[in-house]
């Protein structure tokens, strides 16, 4: 339907006159656009106000484009743009991503995907009431703890638990509760910084410690620890340095020394782990991370870490460790302030019943599932994007595949690398770089975004991280568009 179109406006071939003013009132009146059947079935979908929004965009969009001297568009076309740009009002900014960075757990891209079992346990605590702190046997007031303490406390051997948003709150708020106003001894090596933000020397103030730092940044003894203790100190505190290693002439203090050093001065003795995995990773063929129930059986009186990293649940963060430390710290005020929702609540009890099963966690973990993916189908995946990689890149690039190595991600393991493959585009100019970053955004501009990694002259689709779910959406954004 063209009948829109003022025939011979916008050819002024390269006039900058204005357009006439005749041109402006060939223009759709809105109501004549919210008579189209097309637009009334967006109305029928999403409601008067936001169609009207674009609507008005729209319009706004063509009269300046008269100003410049182009044409009235044809009336399907404004239909078509007008659906487009409700399209964009009513998506989710939080969008879905491809993720190809062979990054597992990456924190940019919302860390551990989790367990259907609790994703279907999220909804049903939304859709309805929940016991989230009531006790249906006694009819009174419950402790939302209680849904995940006995599975913490059976998991880690602890003898009580405590959770709350994040294992930066968890750390924020165990230092808060135990060394107020009082000095912390913290290995210089471990003065760790986690993704910018999460900064030991940080924490410590904001919780109202006073750091003392202990020993040096590569070798810290236990005599250091001993000759550091005074009348003010409060607590010892090892963190892990989860995003990086100390190489060479080195030393560290063991828990079981430092939890010895504190008990002897009457000091409790923290451990802050990261990510800390609940099982040993060796049984998937991944590198050995420490255990929350090493550092309690060592002797730590509390030890913190992630509900999303290693762990494969939601973000939280996870406090275990003794009767009388955990009390403190579940009395402090900040625990109100920093306790989690429901809906992680019911994603972590979910995520805690699978360990304790100790049934197919590699299935039922999708984090676990894809941390421990044998590189062989990874190869498999990469062989069958290869074609359609290609045929998107276009014949100035070569692609192949190649073998990578993926991380784990959020400081977890930093120097651990996990052998996968990965579809590998190289430009066959010289000078490629630019029609690498090119490449990569039209990726990125892709319905459902695809990132990848450039590095060493090439892009690197690790395939490792591809979703089973996700495959087919991939190919077919990659497929030329259809004339
Ligand atoms: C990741 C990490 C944190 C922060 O945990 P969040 O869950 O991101 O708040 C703190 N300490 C260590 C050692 C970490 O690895």
């Amino acid at each position: 339907m063209g009948d829109l179109t003022l025939p011979g406006a916008g050819e002024a071939s390269g006039s900058t006159d204005k357009a006439p003013v005749a041109s402006f009132s060939a223009l759709p009146s809105v109501d004549r656009l919210l008579g189209q059947p097309a637009i009334a079935e967006c109305v029928a979908a999403h409601g008067q106000a936001l169609v009207k929004r674009a609507i008005n965009d729209e319009l706004t969009a063509q009269r300046e484009a008269l100003r410049a001297g182009g044409a009235v568009a044809p009336l399907p076309m404004l239909v078509a743009s007008v659906e487009r740009r409700l399209g964009a009002l009513v998506a989710p900014t939080l969008r879905r991503v491809i993720n190809l960075t062979g990054t597992v757990i990456h924190t940019n891209l919302g860390r551990a995907l989790l367990a259907e079992e609790a994703i279907e346990e999220v909804a049903r605590a939304m859709r309805g009431y929940a016991a989230l702190e009531y006790d249906i046997e006694g009819g009174g007031r419950g402790d939302r703890d209680d849904l995940v303490d006995g599975l913490l406390r059976e998991l880690t051997g602890a003898q009580a638990a405590t959770v709350v948003n994040n294992n930066a709150a968890a750390v924020l708020l165990a230092l808060a509760a135990l060394a107020a106003k009082k000095e912390v001894l913290v290995s210089r090596g471990e003065l760790i910084e986690i993704g910018g933000a999460f900064r030991m020397p940080d924490i410590m103030r904001t919780a109202g410690c006073r750091l003392v730092e202990v020993g040096t940044t590569n070798r810290t003894h236990a005599h250091d620890f001993e000759s550091a203790i005074g009348p003010r100190t409060g607590l010892i505190v090892k963190a892990h340095t989860s995003n990086y290693a100390v190489q060479g002439f080195t030393a560290s203090v063991d828990d079981a020394t430092l939890a010895k050093i504190a008990h002897a001065h009457g000091l409790p003795y923290m451990v802050d782990l990261g990510s800390g995995a609940l099982l040993d990773l060796t049984r998937f063929g991944l590198p050995k991370e420490p255990l929350p129930q090493e550092s309690l059986a060592a002797g730590a009186d509390v030890v913190t870490f992630s509900g999303d990293k290693l762990l494969g649940g939601p973000q939280a963060g996870i406090v275990v460790g003794t009767t009388a430390a955990i009390a403190r710290i579940k009395s402090h005020p900040l625990k109100r302030a920093l306790r989690l929702s429901k809906m992680t609540l019911a994603a972590l009890e979910a995520t805690l019943r699978i360990y304790r099963s100790g049934h197919r966690l590699d299935e039922r973990l999708p984090t676990l599932a894809l941390l421990s993916r044998p590189a062989s189908d990874i190869r498999a995946v990469a062989e069958r994007l290869l074609a359609a990689v290609q045929a998107f890149a276009g014949e100035s690039f070569v692609v192949h595949v190649e073998p990578c190595a993926s991380q784990i991600g959020s400081g977890a393991l930093p120097v651990d690398r996990l052998p996968s493959f990965a579809v590998h585009v190289a430009s066959r100019s010289r000078r490629g770089g630019r029609a690498l970053e090119q490449l990569a955004r039209r990726l990125r501009a892709a319905p459902v975004p695809v990132l990848g990694r450039i590095g060493d002259d090439a892009l690197w689709l690790d395939c490792r991280t591809l979703l089973a779910q996700d495959e087919a959406t991939l190919v077919a954004q990659l497929a030329p568009a259809q004339p």
